[in-house]
């Protein structure tokens, strides 16, 4: 998420003085063993009838769980997310699936926006400069599991927080192994094999992936965070390897 950062249009100001009383108990249908459920006040309807049709994963950016965890909470930071896992792979959950956690912002995907209402968030410790742990990976894979069977969401619907905000956000970074994830088919990656053929321009594959208007720097930036993140941090310009990734990507 990059907790510091304002989580950006999440709640009209007008809604502001209906507090929201948090339930008992969490939704039936996503109660699973060794879930602590740890209600955030800081949800809302989604809107439209709209059902999650997305995963968007987050990195907390703070190195400690449990402030995390009071932030997600605070009324006055009006940020929360369905869940919380940490380094050791607890996971907390947080916000009802049937309702509106304020994780996404302003941003877009696949053409549509107020992804808060078309997705489940799920945050990760991590302050973002180093690897995610193994169990917490584990954890993730099991409610990524439960999540998709529930809403019946592809794998392509599984995308990291700085994919729906390139200009925003740099979560959950280039040390995140969505590899391994699509290994399990709960996320997607680019054939090993893409790069032989001519490619088309990088922002035709940008936008059929799902990225939505950002300047270019921004979009190629998160881009290689999620498909390349070996290029991550090179600074060049858009490279063939880039559009031949971004292509393969497309047609997933
Ligand atoms: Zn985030």
């Amino acid at each position: 998420m990059a907790m510091a950062s304002p989580a950006g249009g999440t709640r009209p100001r007008s809604a502001r003085p209906r507090a929201q009383r948090a339930l008992a108990v969490p939704d039936p249908r996503s109660a699973m063993p060794g879930v602590i459920w740890h209600p955030s006040p800081n949800h809302g309807p989604r809107r439209d009838g709209l059902q999650p049709e997305l995963v968007v994963l987050h990195f907390t950016g703070m190195a400690d769980t449990g402030a995390a965890l009071e932030r997600l909470c605070d009324p006055a930071a009006e940020v929360s997310a369905h869940y919380l896992i940490s380094g050791s792979g607890q996971v907390w959950h947080l916000v009802q699936e049937s309702r509106r956690a304020w994780h996404a912002g302003a941003g877009g995907w696949q053409g549509r926006g107020d992804v808060n209402s078309r997705s489940v968030g799920i945050e990760l410790c991590n302050p973002g400069d180093r690897p995610f742990a193994a169990p917490q990976m584990h954890a993730l894979e099991a409610l990524l599991r439960s999540v998709m069977a529930r809403w019946n969401i592809r794998a392509k619907g599984v995308i990291g927080h700085s994919d729906m905000a390139p200009e925003r956000k740099f979560d959950p970074g280039p040390r995140f192994d969505w590899c391994r994830l699509a290994r399990q088919q709960l996320a997607i990656w680019p054939d090993p094999q893409a790069g032989q053929a001519p490619a088309p321009p990088l922002v035709q594959s940008l936008d059929r992936i799902g990225y939505p208007p950002a300047p270019a720097p921004d979009r190629l930036r998160a881009f290689r965070a999620r498909f390349r993140p070996a290029a991550a941090h090179s600074g060049r310009d858009e490279d063939a390897q880039d559009r031949a990734i971004a292509a393969n990507v497309a047609v997933l």
